[in-house]
């Protein structure tokens, strides 16, 4: 039987990608690895739209995320933590763990960030070395106006800005030297469509710089020790690399480039509205109200019966793989992502399964395809 996987990562390959992760093993020291990396590093400025060197490790995205912990702060800084969920919670322990102190600002789950709030909080803090926030709350399915926080606060008052982009990049516009931004962190399995065991760093001048004088405590992740090598005679890791997932991060952003990225993004962004008016005219709810701060890349369905382990078991019998809530949302929510290659045939799969699943044939139904479909095409 085919089976989907529709959870927010690892996510569905394009055969491709998976062919190309099978590739036959080369030296990571050697021309055609520093080659491999160079088409890759070609692709991913492309996607950023930067000249920045992208910093390519082997972890998940919580590696990426404390690497950019460790190198930046320690218990001589002072950070603001904004967080709208479960993921943001998350970042915010690893920043603490370097001993740094933190000032937080807690949005209600399911509510985006609004930019005037962050300024005004970040302004009046005495001090703020480092700015962290969360560009997509995998958990929620809250994109957050990233641009909009970052130009909110003067610049000449900006602290480094970093975000959490690890279900962001590859499925939604991320600019972040256009916007002003000083670092992102990421990783292979959501929007880059590749196995997970990959992060990815990105850094702004200013940052780099910020670097200069300090040491950071782990070999693993230091950035500047990454910038020497990927810059060196031949491109590379300071350490051994997982060259398979190279091979197959290079054909997925073969995939997201293909028709130009902003073809891309849009799609997920048409997709992911097409869901949204399916569910409502199905009867159910998102967890985000307000369409602004709708993720391209997840969405969160609500079902405050507590029926939603039942759901996910029938949608799995069908073949389909979603993802429960966190924490407390665990009994409420059944997330569905859509990373992954999909147009509308996964999109009335999808539909139709959660309307079989759900077993609620009174429910006022009948339009939930013809809704989306109308969305589709509009
Ligand atoms: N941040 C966000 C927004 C995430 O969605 C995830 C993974 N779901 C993480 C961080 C942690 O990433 P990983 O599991 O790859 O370590």
């Amino acid at each position: 039987m085919t089976k989907y996987l529709l959870t927010p990562g690892p996510v569905q390959l394009p055969e491709k990608v998976r062919e190309a992760g099978s590739c036959a093993m080369i030296s990571h020291r050697s021309r055609a690895f520093s080659d491999l990396i160079a088409r890759i590093e070609t692709k991913l400025k492309l996607l950023l739209r930067t000249n920045e060197p992208v910093i390519i490790m082997p972890s998940s995205g919580t590696g990426a995320l404390e690497a950019l912990a460790v190198n930046f702060l320690d218990k001589d800084s002072c950070f603001v933590s904004v967080t709208c969920g479960a993921f943001g919670d998350r970042w915010r322990e690893i920043a603490l763990r370097t001993g740094a102190h933190c000032a937080f600002l807690d949005i209600p789950t399911g509510e985006g960030i609004s930019a005037e709030a962050v300024a005004e909080f970040v302004l009046n803090q005495d001090r703020c070395d480092v700015l962290l926030l969360t560009h997509n709350e995998t958990s929620s399915g809250v994109v957050n106006p990233i641009k909009e926080i970052v130009a909110a606060i003067p610049e000449k008052k900006r602290p480094l800005i970093f975000i959490d982009g690890v279900s962001s990049v590859g499925a939604m516009e991320c600019y972040p030297e256009e916007w002003g931004l000083d670092g992102v962190g990421t990783a292979s399995q959501k929007g880059l469509m590749t196995p997970p065991g990959l992060g990815f760093i990105w850094l702004s001048g200013r940052a780099w710089k910020y670097l200069e004088n300090k040491k950071c405590p782990s070999y693993y992740f230091d950035l500047k020790l990454h910038r020497k090598e990927l810059e060196g005679n031949l491109s590379g890791n300071p350490y051994t690399p997982p060259v398979s997932l190279y091979y197959a991060l290079d054909t997925a952003l073969g995939v997201i480039l293909e028709n130009g990225a902003s073809a891309w993004f849009a799609e997920k962004k048409r997709y992911a509205a097409a869901l949204a008016a399916g569910v409502e005219a199905m009867g159910f709810e998102l967890l985000v109200k307000n369409a602004k701060y709708r993720s391209p890349g997840i969405t969160a369905i609500k079902f405050p019966s507590g029926d939603t382990e039942m759901i996910r078991d029938n949608l799995r019998k069908m073949g389909i793989e979603t993802a429960a809530g966190q924490g407390k949302l665990k009994n409420e929510l059944i997330r569905i992502a859509h990373y992954n290659d999909c147009g509308w045939p996964e999109l009335a799969m999808i539909l139709g399964s959660l309307y079989a699943a759900l077993g609620l044939e009174e429910k006022s139904s009948e339009n939930f395809l013809r809704k989306a479909l109308e969305i589709w095409h509009s």
